[in-house]
């Protein structure tokens, strides 16, 4: 399976430092990934590639306009039925982890849709944008920034992209909740020493463990989260002792 990706942005260059790096660039030459990238200006027809005007009925800063938007994603993925067009707004619903397992299942062309200035015209949100999503309460210069946040969460749960035993514990074992602490060498660093339980080499052990101090990390820093995870009856078990220990 390959996720497709189209962006249009009046800011093509920021996408290509990110993509040439890591993970994304493996998916990307592995033929797992496809972004394409499209200024935006390609798609006026003034001789100035105008992008932006004036906002009706006045007020600061200015909006784009629609025509770029609705001839670019009509160009790059004409048929509507094959395209799932992806607006970046603050205004948006918020991404999380539940979206971007969707969207690496998403069969359709991905388009993205990067703002800058004050807004973009309401009719590319009425007609032309499948979804309007934001990645979280704050205002950013530009949906360019979003768009990468968004590719690369959801291009890592592609299947192949971390590799198959990283993936499956991904989705199997810290699904809903948060990760467990890490360690690695050295055993001891100034005074601070790895848990016993890691360096025993009892498997079974150490997965208790880790599944503990997620459900402890959880349940102390996003109590929210473990109200919808999928918790098994030994994670019920675990969260009883952990409450027990904090009495
Ligand atoms: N006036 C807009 C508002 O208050 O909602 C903010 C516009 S912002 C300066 C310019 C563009 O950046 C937006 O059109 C959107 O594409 C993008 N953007 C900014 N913050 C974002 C966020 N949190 N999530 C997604 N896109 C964002």
């Amino acid at each position: 399976m390959t996720m497709k990706c189209d962006i249009l942005t009046i800011f093509p260059d920021i996408f290509h430092a990110y993509l040439r790096e890591g993970m994304l660039r493996r998916a990307i030459r592995n033929g797992l990934l496809e972004v394409r990238v499209h200024d935006l200006r390609d798609f006026t027809a003034d001789k100035h590639r105008t992008v932006d005007d004036y906002p009706y009925g006045g007020g600061s800063g200015m909006v784009m306009k629609p025509e770029p938007f609705f001839i670019g994603v009509e160009t790059i993925a004409p048929v509507r039925s094959r395209r799932r067009v992806l607006m970046m707004s603050p205004a948006g619903r918020k991404f999380d982890q539940t979206l971007a397992k969707e969207l690496a299942e998403e069969e359709r062309h991905l388009v993205f849709l990067c703002g800058r200035y004050e807004a973009i015209d309401e009719r590319v949100r009425i007609a032309l944008a499948d979804d309007e999503i934001s990645i979280g309460d704050y205002v950013l210069t530009g949906g360019e920034l979003p768009a990468l946040v968004i590719i690369d969460a959801a291009a890592r749960l592609v299947p192949g992209v971390l590799g198959s035993a990283h993936s499956a514990e991904v989705e199997s074992f810290t699904w809903g909740i948060l990760d467990y602490p890490h360690y690695t060498r050295p055993p001891d660093y100034r005074g601070l020493s790895v848990p016993e339980v890691l360096l025993s080499g009892h498997h079974r052990d150490i997965l208790r463990w880790r599944r503990k101090e997620a459900l402890r990390r959880t349940l102390r820093r996003r109590p929210d989260l473990i109200e919808s995870a999928p918790l098994s009856e030994e994670d019920e078990c675990l969260i009883r002792e952990l409450k027990e220990e904090s009495l």
